[in-house]
């Protein structure tokens, strides 16, 4: 099947076997149409055994996709090997991003469009009879994350990649995901995401890799040969960690990073005791125990979880990573370190990684011989800390009990780190007892716990926040003691997304349109569609532009209504909110507004009416309760007014169920209205605000995280701002009285009496109360009913505008002119330069002058 001409063996791979026989040699893999039919055919009929004879049915399609995956992989493998020799031969600085959560979506569409061959593909598949938009449909995603804090480090992965920057991920390979969520009588039911049970063609396992994670035993002081006073841990219960590799190839530049995820597996030895006293069931018992610490994400989004099996999976991410990198320094330099740090910089993706900080004083002490001093210059200068949240539930905190009893050494660590460093503050701040409290990295009490936000804070050389305004109330509240003592530390990032997967690959008629205007530049730096905006003033553009979104809408309806069976207003305006249900996002505001639109029709006030579809989805993590009943209000609202006669042709809400990466890429394309309603100071950035607009929506949102700044890009004439801003929020807080609100609103009032009737839940009386005496409660952190006046009205605007279709239009595709700075390219241009400080790899070629 590989032909080789002389031109192709001229660049051949040659692999030198021992023997004196043969040399074996191998051609580079064809980048064609042609080539990679038969290598897709090759893996279908011989590798997967599907007859050849196999007609080509639905049944065979999941075959069919897997064996193009195979064949893609193989040429990610090829530009992966050929990146490595270069990031070696380069010898330069390299970057780890750690993170418990990697929410990748689906593989091939962003390979094909990263390797340039979408169209080779297209043509492959149609000469044996199938359509590439059909069988990316039978890709399951990989969710190993929440939310925004795991597509995040998706985002980075492709833009690192793709600004040929020698960055490696480093993650867990959870065997189930993020749950599937369904809806049962409007209630959010959580199936298992068993996301590898067809097999995933994108990774490649590396055994030879594997390292050993110890959990539990104890701390001991020894002699070593040279006199020196030495720590070891032992009695250990130790867990395997087996990396799996998957690649990421960067956009149309052949380089290619990796994802290294970890799987937990029993050492050989395994309780061999137990197996010798005759407890054979006992002992795989105990085999399956160690495995399970690779067994499932939790699904927490912001909010810690406090359960020992997620102390254990962080410190299996955080050890298994970093002596992963030292035995690859030390197989290359010895037990030398003077040059590690500057050769090594680690980003910790939230707190989750950060017992990192300890870990790497321990590797770097008890493994390998240096004195404290030493591994903390290296550790302090090689560590990075994000944070993600402000939200106080979700700063993780340890009992000290729990981390003594599985990973006393490091909790040793731990506290030699907070002396030494509580001794220095006490030197240039004395008598301030309570800073030294404040910043200590245990919370002393009854049940004394370990801050992790502050072990982070304190081993790390950078903290950023992930947008402008999170930074600054990072620095003036949440970490303010730190700030004073270290203010160089501090800086922001704001976040983005990468526009390969959310407008090149979701998108691509739009991408057509725009390239056809303004060539295709803006595809390598995502500020070019800056030069799009005037085309807003072209009527005949509007009207291609409205073309593809009208499209992409109809195709979007088509899933909703074949999911939910609801058919949603053809052509009217579809306002949407997605993401994770949470309180302090107000779904809870827009369902009350939906309220009060249903409550108008009902009463015939229809002057300035304009027809919507609202569309909410998300998922609400498990144990959280109001969340979950917020899902139920949703779907009941929902199944009152679509079901009322008079709502017909004026208002359509649905909640689709599943919300995930896949599924966002069709509804970002589609959404006219995009809804960023957090409580102005709770949310920390936000990236489907970007997503959105990238596409070409209009936003209706609070001054909070990102929105700032993506008001400050499109013009603050462009974006529908409304409610109290941070300053205010906090300001009113103490003297909050929702009443006030309701008495200054008689829609409101409406609303709320109607919702108290039980209008929306005739057969489960009080249903909703738990909901009413939120918003009712002076005490309501959110203060859903203190913006409620002027979300309504800033409603109204929308409707107006949207009434205006030719303004709406120019608005939208402004939107999408001033979203390059959005791009997760920017974001990690910045990370860079201030915080990595690494080399592209030089393609070849090319020369770095
Ligand atoms: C982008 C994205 C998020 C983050 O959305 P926010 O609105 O910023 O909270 C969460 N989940 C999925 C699947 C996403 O694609």
């Amino acid at each position: 099947m590989l032909t080789s001409s002389p031109a192709a063996k001229k660049e051949s791979v040659v692999i030198r076997k021992r023997s004196k026989s043969a040399e074996c040699t191998l051609p580079p893999l064809g980048m064609n149409a042609e080539t990679l039919c038969q290598d897709s055919q090759h893996y279908l009929f011989r590798s997967l055994g599907v007859p050849v004879a196999e007609a080509a049915t639905d049944k065979i399609a999941r075959s069919v996709y897997t064996a193009l995956g195979m064949a893609l992989r193989d040429r990610l493998v090829e530009r992966w090997n050929q990146s490595e020799e270069r990031r070696t031969e380069m010898r330069g600085k390299r970057a780890f991003y750690l993170s418990l959560e990697f929410l990748l979506g689906r593989s091939l569409n962003n390979t094909l469009l990263n390797l340039g061959l979408e169209e080779a593909a297209e043509t492959a598949l149609a000469s044996q009879g199938w359509e590439l938009a059909e069988l990316a449909e039978k890709e399951a995603d990989a969710g190993l994350g929440n939310g925004g804090l795991g597509r995040l480090a998706a985002c980075f992965l492709d833009s690192c990649a793709s600004l040929a920057l020698p960055v490696t991920g480093y993650g867990i390979r959870y065997a189930y995901g993020m749950f599937r969520q369904e809806i049962h009588h409007g209630e959010q039911v959580e199936e298992p995401d068993h996301w590898l049970k067809n097999g995933y063609p994108w990774e490649i396992k590396r055994p030879e890799r594997v390292r050993r994670i110890p959990y539990g035993g104890h701390s001991e002081v020894y002699i070593d040969a040279a006199g020196k006073n030495r720590f070891r841990w032992v009695d250990t219960h130790d867990v395997l960690a087996v990396p799996y590799d998957i690649p990421i190839p960067g956009y149309a530049n052949d380089v290619v990073n990796t994802l290294r995820l970890w799987r937990a597996a029993a050492t050989d030895v395994f309780d061999l005791g137990e197996f010798n006293a005759g407890a054979y069931p006992e002992a795989v018992a105990a085999k399956n125990a160690a495995e399970h610490i690779s067994m499932v994400l939790y699904p927490n989004d912001s909010s810690e979880n406090g359960k020992e099996l997620r102390l254990r999976q962080q410190y299996f991410l955080a050890s298994a990573s970093l002596q992963d990198v030292l035995a690859d320094w030390v197989a290359k330099h010895g037990e030398k370190f003077s040059h590690f740090a500057e050769q090594h910089v680690f980003q910790l993706n939230d707190t989750h990684p950060s017992i990192s900080v300890a870990e790497l004083m321990r590797l770097l002490i008890d493994e390998h011989g240096l004195d404290w001093n030493a591994a903390w210059k290296i550790t302090s200068s090689t560590m990075a800390y994000t944070n993600h949240t402000l939200l106080p539930e979700a700063l993780e905190r340890w009992p000290v009990r729990l981390f003594r009893q599985l990973l006393p050494r490091v909790l040793e660590i731990i506290y030699e780190i907070n002396a030494r460093f509580l001794r220095e503050v006490a030197r240039t701040h004395p008598g301030d007892s309570g800073l030294l409290s404040r910043v200590s990295l245990i919370e002393e009490g009854p049940d004394p716990m370990v801050r992790m936000a502050n072990l982070a804070v304190v081993g790390s050389f950078s903290v950023n926040g992930v947008a402008a305004l999170h930074t600054e109330l990072l620095c003036r509240e949440l970490f303010h003691d730190f700030y004073q003592l270290w203010p160089e530390r501090f800086n922001n990032k704001t976040n983005g997304v990468t526009p390969r997967r959310w407008l090149q690959s979701a998108n691509p008629e739009l991408c057509k349109l725009i390239s056809g205007k303004i060539g295709s530049d803006w595809q390598q730096d995502l500020a070019g569609l800056q030069t799009l905006s005037p085309f807003a003033d072209d009527s005949r553009f509007r009207k291609s532009w409205a073309k593809v979104r009208a499209a992409n809408k109809a195709a979007l309806f088509d899933i909703i209504s074949e999911q939910t069976g609801v058919a949603m207003i053809p052509g009217a305006l579809l306002d949407t909110q997605v993401k994770r249900i949470h309180e302090y996002k107000r779904q809870l505001l827009n369902a009350l507004h939906v309220v009060h639109l249903y409550d108008r029709i009902k009463r015939g006030d229809l002057e300035g009416f304009t027809p919507r579809n609202v569309l909410f989805a998300g998922k609400a993590a498990p144990g959280y309760f109001m969340a979950k009943r917020i899902i139920r209000f949703i779907n009941e609202i929902a199944r009152t007014i679509n079901a009322d006669p008079d709502t017909d042709g004026l208002l359509r809400v649905v909640f689709l169920p599943d919300y995930r990466v896949s599924l966002m890429e069709k509804i970002c394309t589609a959404t006219d209205l995009s809804e960023q309603i957090s409580t102005a100071g709770k949310e920390a950035s936000g990236t489907g605000n970007m997503k959105f607009m990238m596409n070409g929506a209009l936003t209706i949102g609070t001054l909070d995280g990102a929105n700032i700044e993506i008001r400050e890009a499109v013009g603050a004439e462009h974006f529908f701002l409304f409610g109290l801003n941070a300053e205010e929020v906090a300001h009113l807080r103490a003297q909050y009285q929702p009443q006030h609100f309701i008495d200054a609103d008689q829609d409101l009032e409406r609303v709320l009496q109607l919702i108290r009737s039980g209008y929306f839940n005739p057969y489960d009386f009080g249903l909703f109360d738990c909901l009413l005496d939120a918003v009712l409660s002076p005490h309501d952190p959110w203060m859903v009913l203190a913006d409620f006046t002027s979300y309504k009205q800033k409603q109204q605007e929308v409707a107006g505008l949207w009434r205006d279709q030719d303004e709406w239009l120019r608005f939208s595709i402004r939107n999408t002119a001033a979203s390059g700075i959005f791009s997760s390219d920017r974001t990690i241009r910045e990370y860079n330069a201030d915080i990595w400080h690494l080399t592209p790899l030089v393609a070849e070629g090319a020369s770095l002058g």
